[in-house]
């Protein structure tokens, strides 16, 4: 009897794992494996959260019209190029899903987001990962990748887990030297900590341009990641496509909502943006300074380089973290091993990171 078979490449997927959220210490965990906010989302958004719980019976407004209408005002797009998605995660599928199959090319860079190839495969496209110099994307190997099969190149900007990014004249370049008929998704997850005077999200060459995606989330700063909240904004040629495969209802009610109420509350994207201003160049100095190599970040986050030797390398580094209670994220998935990546936490979290690796490379528990 013939099984069930999924389509070719599924099976070549290594699903997505997220960060972990325990560990076996009894120290109070610090977890800071997943690029969240050290702040949480703003009060007003969990207001707005909670006053949507007498209305769950309701289905969500499927135009998402109050949200796109705020991020038009927040971030000057225009509300009818924005589409909302439950996470950018949904909005990544959906654009491959829609530009890309069997037979077609998605093309990104060696250590991008780890969705692209995996939403590659299952839209059954080939990913196909072009080289980096220094850990950063590189744009001559970017469009010394292209085929004639290529349909999508996804470049997150900054990159997560890199933490680098392209300046704004590079990405013009890129999409310049692209075919017209390439679809370039500039993923921004992090814009908004970005501090690099160079440094441009993709919004003016997603208005400008009729193939170019600028991708955002609410899981970052505006620290709504459970809510599942995500946009991008296009060309309407582009817009109009993925309006036609996303559902009906893709973000829920409660999302939409504190969306709203976050893209409001001004201050507290401040003072989030204010606190990893302080901390990430803080924490990269301590770390740097006790002879690790740390990689500069536009993100909320920093990648860390361990020696190879064992009981050095960064599987120890994150053995001994954990039982510290501070949980980092490892980066073997990432073709990174040698690597772990730390959220920017709050205050004492981040004061008990420096404490920890201290003790660590000094070999002491
Ligand atoms: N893009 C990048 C570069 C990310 O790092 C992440 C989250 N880790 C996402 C997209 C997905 O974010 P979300 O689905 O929560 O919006």
């Amino acid at each position: 009897m013939a099984l069930p078979r999924p389509r070719p490449g599924i099976l070549e997927i290594t699903p997505y794992v997220g960060g972990k959220a325990k560990s076996a210490s009894s120290k109070p965990v610090a977890k800071l494996s997943s690029n969240e906010s050290p702040l949480g989302p703003s009060p007003k958004a969990i207001a707005a959260y909670r006053e949507l719980a007498g209305e769950l019976h309701r289905y969500p407004d499927g135009n998402a019209t109050a949200l796109r209408q705020a991020i038009g005002r927040r971030f000057n797009v225009d509300p009818d190029l924005v589409v909302c998605g439950a996470g950018s995660d949904e909005l990544i599928s959906l654009l491959i899903r829609a530009y890309a199959g069997p037979g077609d090319e998605v093309l990104y860079s060696r250590h991008g987001f780890l969705m692209y190839p995996i939403a590659a495969l299952a839209a059954g496209a080939h990913p196909v990962a072009a080289p980096e110099r220094n850990l950063t994307a590189d744009v001559d190997a970017l469009l010394a990748h292209v085929t004639s099969r290529t349909r999508l190149l996804f470049l997150a900007n900054p990159n997560n887990p890199t933490g680098s990014y392209l300046p704004a004249t590079e990405l013009e370049r890129l999409r310049a030297g692209l075919p017209e008929d390439v679809i370039l998704v500039i993923d921004a997850a992090y814009a908004e900590y970005a501090t690099a005077p160079d440094y441009a999200s993709g919004l003016e060459l997603a208005r400008g341009t009729p193939n170019t995606v600028c991708l955002r989330t609410f899981s970052k700063l505006f620290g709504l990641a459970a809510l599942r909240l995500g946009w991008m904004t296009a060309a309407p040629a582009i817009v109009d496509v993925i309006n036609r495969v996303r559902g009906p209802f893709n973000v829920s009610a409660p999302a939409l909502a504190a969306g709203v109420a976050a893209l409001e509350d001004l201050e507290h994207q401040e003072q989030a943006r204010a606190h990893n201003a302080t901390w990430l160049p803080w924490l990269t100095r301590e770390i740097q300074a006790l002879g690790l190599t740390v990689h500069p970040s536009l993100g909320n986050f920093i990648l860390i380089e361990f020696p190879s030797e064992p009981g050095h390398d960064a599987a120890a580094a994150n053995a001994f973290l954990e039982a510290e209670g501070i949980i980092p994220r490892e980066m073997g998935a990432y073709g990174l091993p040698g690597c772990l990546r730390l959220s920017i936490g709050r205050e004492e979290e981040n004061r008990r990171v420096v404490e920890a690796l201290a003790a660590f490379v000094a070999g002491r528990r």
